[in-house]
């Protein structure tokens, strides 16, 4: 899959950069149950060149942190809520640098930091865990999480000291909604079918 911009339907609001998504969400259940004990990839993997500009989207950074067992450097950016209490915790991993610091308001499109490999990253059939090699391993990793100022839900705290209440993953709700709407266009041509 080449340059697929939207997985994330309407999503104008989300940027990432052209390149190659090699992993989308929910995939390889059984690697990363044992690898970092998550249910399936929860993100979506981009490739391009090492140092590929990471562009925000608008709100707030809640979190620097370099986990070397996980997304390496990364950062998440929290936005604001809307009328229903409701905002996203964004996911950007496996940095080579970053260029913002924790509370730093960021806008739509502004450098944050550059692509790298730095983490649990894999090449080929190896895994590598914080030690890639130069060039082996480079991508991105994003992930769209909703959270409710009501504070329902899974409660997770940030490098910042913020805690926030994960509602439910943006992107499993995405996938589950596309099902839907394929399952009816399927059911609309049936019937189209029939008519004939
Ligand atoms: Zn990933």
């Amino acid at each position: 899959m080449t340059n697929l911009q939207n997985p994330v339907m309407g999503a104008k609001l989300f940027k990432w950069p052209k390149g190659t998504i090699t992993q989308l969400f929910g995939a390889n259940v059984v690697l990363y149950q044992k690898a970092i004990g998550t249910n399936g990839h929860n993100g979506i993997d981009i490739v391009a060149a090492e140092g590929t500009p990471i562009l925000a989207s608008q709100g707030t950074i809640c979190e620097v942190k370099n986990t070397p067992e996980g997304y390496g450097k990364h950062i998440r950016i929290l936005t604001e809520p809307d009328i229903y209490g409701d905002y996203l915790e964004l996911t950007f991993g496996h940095l080579r640098d970053i260029i913002v610091n924790i509370g730093d308001k960021v806008i739509d499109g502004q450098m944050i930091g550059g692509m790298g490999n730095t983490g649990f990253v894999i090449s080929g059939s190896t895994q590598y865990w914080g030690n890639a090699p130069a060039g082996r391993g480079v991508h991105l990793h994003w992930g769209a999480r909703e959270c409710n100022l009501k504070n329902t839900g899974w409660q997770t705290q940030y490098s910042s000291g913020k805690t926030a209440y994960i509602k439910n993953d943006l992107q499993k709700q995405v996938n589950r909604l596309t099902q839907i709407v394929e399952l009816y266009k399927r059911v609309l041509n049936l019937l189209n079918l029939l008519k004939k």
